[in-house]
């Protein structure tokens, strides 16, 4: 059997064939140990692992695996699900919002990382922590859905107050620069808290890869990355943002499995 491992900063993915169906499963990187006894109980794989984590896992390993370069895992696993939605594209920026975030310019196949931002999942799950004591990922989102961002986050218009600004007012001129200017005992709600981080990621993460988009002289841009699942919030803010600075996004369904795909398709 031919398997493909993504162990990354928070998660480890795994994507496999069985029966003719393509398997994909997802764990803790705390559950590093049961994945590798679980590779360990199968007979004759094939097993090609990519990410930060892939010598620590293949340290637990009984037998050899081979071992790819996470960028170009990902970018091949990313390519195979585009051509699977039947999306032609052949020129793109690959934005992939994991822990931190990784930006590529993938051309004809060839991928070149072109930067990054720190600002990530990891991110929104850690600064939510931080100010609303949420520690786990579906309450952050769950939260943030029913959260507005307009108590603690300062728009163009904000500032503008009734003038005519030279960019559209509803934009964010500063991520919770609101707070600076309330009265120190205001409170604030885990909704609006976790909503505000999570449109802070989104729109770091959309700008960044509009520029590197522009610099690359393409337009579209290919999300990835497990900060996607499930978060219509992150999404919303994303795809605002990009397509506010003129860029095309594009959410790849399964886009977490990019890294472990493309180790599974690697020979
Ligand atoms: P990495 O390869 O660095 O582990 P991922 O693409 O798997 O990165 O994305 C990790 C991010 O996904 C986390 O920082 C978090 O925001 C989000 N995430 C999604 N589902 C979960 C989950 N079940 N537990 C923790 N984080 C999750």
């Amino acid at each position: 059997m031919n398997i493909g491992i993504d162990a990354g900063g928070t998660l480890i993915k795994a994507a496999y064939r069985h029966e003719d169906s393509l398997e994909l499963v997802t764990f803790p990187i705390a559950e590093l140990v049961h994945v590798a006894s679980w590779l360990n109980e199968m007979q004759n794989a094939d097993i090609c692992i990519t990410g930060g984590k892939a010598s620590l896992l293949q340290r637990h390993l009984k037998q050899e695996a081979r071992e790819i370069v996470e960028f170009q895992a990902s970018c091949r696993g990313a390519q195979y699900l585009l051509e699977q939605n039947h999306i032609a594209e052949e020129s793109y920026i690959l934005t992939n919002v994991g822990t931190g975030t990784s930006i590529h310019y993938v051309d004809r196949g060839v991928q070149r990382r072109v930067g990054g931002t720190g600002i990530g999942g990891g991110t929104m799950v850690g600064l939510s922590r931080l100010l609303t004591g949420l520690s786990e990922y579906g309450a952050i989102v769950e939260a943030a859905a029913g959260g507005l961002r307009d108590r603690i986050d300062l728009t163009v218009g904000h500032i503008y107050e009734g003038g005519e600004p030279p960019i559209p007012g509803h934009l964010t001129a500063s991520n919770f620069g609101s707070v600076a200017r309330s009265a120190a005992e205001r409170r604030y709600r885990e909704p609006e808290l976790a909503a505000s981080v999570i449109g802070m990621v989104g729109e770091t993460v959309a700008t960044v890869s509009v520029l590197a988009a522009q610099s690359c002289g393409v337009s579209t841009i290919v999300f990835i990355g497990s900060s996607f699942i499930g978060n219509d919030p992150l999404k919303r803010a994303v795809e605002s943002y990009t397509e506010l600075r003129g860029g095309k996004p594009v959410f790849l369904d399964k886009g977490e499995y990019s890294g472990a795909l493309g180790a599974l398709l690697s020979d």
